[in-house]
C-alpha cells in the first residue's frame, strides 16, 4: 500500500503543477460535471469544451435541458456523432427531473442506473462531484496502468479490464479519489502519451515497470478488432421550388432522432428506375419532374462503417402544405439550417445553397 499511495501522491502533486484549467474542473455540479463527461465521450476535449459550453449556456440545470424540444438538443448537439449519447443525455434530463425531483443521483450504484452512464462515467461523477472512492478507467488510464505495471494482457480483454479495475481501484487515494481520477487521466493525456511518452518528465517514472524494463514501447497490449464493415448509401433529395423533402430516422441505428433522406442501402450503383421507385413506394403522392442527378458523393467514416456516400438530385412539384407519409417532411429552404442531420448530411448541405 505504501507504495500505491507513494504514486498517487506523485500523481496528484504533479497534476496541481501542470493540470490544463479546464471548465467542468471548476465545479462540484454533478449535472455539469455528468454533462461534460457525456460530451467528452469519444471526443477531444478542444472539440468537445465548444459544445459543454453551448450546452451549459442554453440549458443551464437538467430543468432546463428536460423541459427543452429533443429537436432542439439534437441539433444542438450536431457534428459531435454518436448521436446515441444526445438521446440518452435527454432521456436521463427527464427522467432525473420528472422522477427523481430533479435530484442528481448520489450513489455509485444510483448513477449507473441512469442510461448512458456506465461504470467510467458513474466513476467520474461520483469521484468529481462528491469525493467517493471510486476509480476511473479510460483509455488513458488503462495505458498508464498497463505502463506502470508493465501488463502483457490485452486491456481490451475482459480479463484486461478486470485486471485494470483492481489495479486502478489499489491506487486511488483515499482521501483525494477526485483529485487522483483526474491527476492519472491527465497524466494520460499529456505525458503517457499512445506514441512517444515523455518518460523523462513523468512524476512516476521511478515506480514505472514498462521504464525500468525497457518495454514502454510495447504497452498496451490489445487485441485486434474486427475491420469496420462497408455501407453503400444513395440518397434521394427531392426539391421542389419551396424546398426540400428529408425523411426522420425514428427506428434504431446510429442516427435515430435525426433528419435524412428517403434512401436506398447497400444496392451498388442502383438504376435511376430503382430510384423513381423507392421515391414512389415511399412518396406515392409526390410527382417527379426530373431524372435522379447526382450532386455529391463521398466517402464517411463511422466507429463500425466505412460508409460510401452518393447523393441524387431529383425535381418534384410542390408538395408545401400536403400531409406526407413515411416519416417524411417538407422543410422549406429557410428552416433547413435548424434541423439535425448527421455529419455525413450536413457535408453534403454545406455544397449547396441552403445553410447559407
Ligand atoms: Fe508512462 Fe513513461 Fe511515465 Fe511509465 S515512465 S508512466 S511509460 S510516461
Amino acid at each position: 500500500m505504501l507504495y500505491t499511495m507513494n504514486v498517487s501522491d506523485d500523481l496528484i502533486s504533479w497534476y496541481m503543477d501542470h493540470k490544463r484549467s479546464l471548465p467542468w474542473r471548476e465545479t462540484r455540479d454533478p449535472y455539469r460535471i455528468w454533462l461534460s463527461e457525456i460530451i467528452l465521450q469519444q471526443t477531444r476535449v478542444e472539440q468537445g469544451m465548444m459544445y459543454y459550453l453551448r450546452f451549459v449556456n442554453t440549458y443551464p440545470n437538467i430543468g432546463f435541458l428536460a423541459r427543452a424540444k429533443e429537436e432542439d438538443v439534437m441539433k444542438n448537439w450536431q457534428g459531435l456523432g454518436y448521436y446515441s449519447r444526445a438521446r440518452n443525455l435527454f432521456a436521463t434530463a427527464k427522467y432525473i427531473y420528472h422522477d427523481l425531483g430533479g435530484e442528481f443521483p448520489r450513489s455509485y450504484d444510483n448513477l449507473l442506473k441512469l442510461k448512458g452512464v456506465g461504470p467510467y462515467t458513474a466513476a467520474a461523477i461520483a469521484s468529481f462531484a462528491y469525493k467517493l472512492p471510486h476509480a476511473v478507467v479510460d483509455g488513458n488510464v488503462a495505458r498508464v496502468l498497463s505502463r506502470l505495471f508493465d501488463l502483457e494482457l490485452p486491456i481490451n480483454s475482459a480479463e484486461g479490464k478486470k485486471l485494470l479495475d483492481s489495479l486502478a481501484a489499489e491506487l486511488l487515494h483515499p482521501e483525494h479519489p477526485d483529485l487522483h481520477n483526474q491527476a492519472i487521466m491527465e497524466l494520460g493525456a499529456l505525458v503517457c502519451t499512445p506514441q512517444s511518452p515523455g518518460c523523462g518528465k513523468c512524476p512516476v517514472r521511478m515506480h514505472c515497470m514498462a521504464q525500468q524494463r525497457g518495454t514502454v514501447t510495447m504497452r498496451p497490449q490489445k487485441v485486434k478488432k474486427s475491420k469496420a464493415k462497408a455501407w453503400s448509401i444513395h440518397y434521394m433529395v427531392l426539391e421542389s421550388e419551396e424546398g426540400v423533402i428529408f425523411r426522420f430516422r425514428k427506428k434504431g441505428g446510429v442516427w435515430k432522432g435525426l433528419f435524412d433522406f428517403i434512401s436506398l442501402e447497400d444496392v451498388s450503383e442502383p438504376s435511376a428506375e430503382m430510384m423513381l421507385e423507392t421515391v414512389k413506394g415511399v412518396l406515392p403522392q409526390v410527382e417527379i419532374k426530373s431524372a435522379p442527378r447526382q450532386v455529391y458523393a463521398t466517402r464517411h467514416l463511422l466507429t463500425h462503417r466505412k460508409i460510401e456516400a452518393e447523393f441524387w438530385h431529383i425535381s418534384v412539384t410542390s408538395v408545401n402544405g400536403g400531409a406526407l407519409s413515411g416519416d417524411c417532411r417538407f422543410v422549406p429552404f429557410e428552416d433547413i439550417k435548424a434541423l439535425p442531420v448527421s455529419r455525413l448530411v450536413h457535408k453534403y448541405l454545406e455544397k449547396t445553397p441552403w445553410l447559407e
